[in-house]
């Protein structure tokens, strides 16, 4: 499954509901879903660390579909096979931020 396929089917799930709250609220439920991701790597929980990511996911396609973006297209324009930064592969950026 590709990204967009993924995307399509949050769309077919939930775009009913997800349109009806809005775009803040799904922003805030995609804010609590990394929450209980971070809370599963606090726990070295591997597999609530397998579900949240899905959550993750899952939210971010939702918020998408709402804001009319496609996810698999933003991802490839931004990350095309090198690094946007540095525009290396493996990246050669500093990791002193
Ligand atoms: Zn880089």
């Amino acid at each position: 499954m590709h990204i967009r396929e993924f995307q399509n089917l949050m769309k077919e799930l939930y775009y009913h509901r997800d349109s009806k709250r809005g775009i803040f609220k799904t922003f805030t439920w995609l804010v609590q879903e990394i929450g209980e991701l971070g809370r599963a790597l606090l726990d070295n929980d591997r597999e609530g660390l397998k579900e949240e990511v899905g959550d993750v996911l899952a939210w971010l396609a939702s918020l998408c579909n709402i804001l009319n973006i496609d996810l698999e297209e933003s991802a490839i324009n931004k990350y095309h096979g090198v690094c946007p930064k540095c525009g290396e592969k493996p990246c050669r950026c500093s990791t002193e931020q």
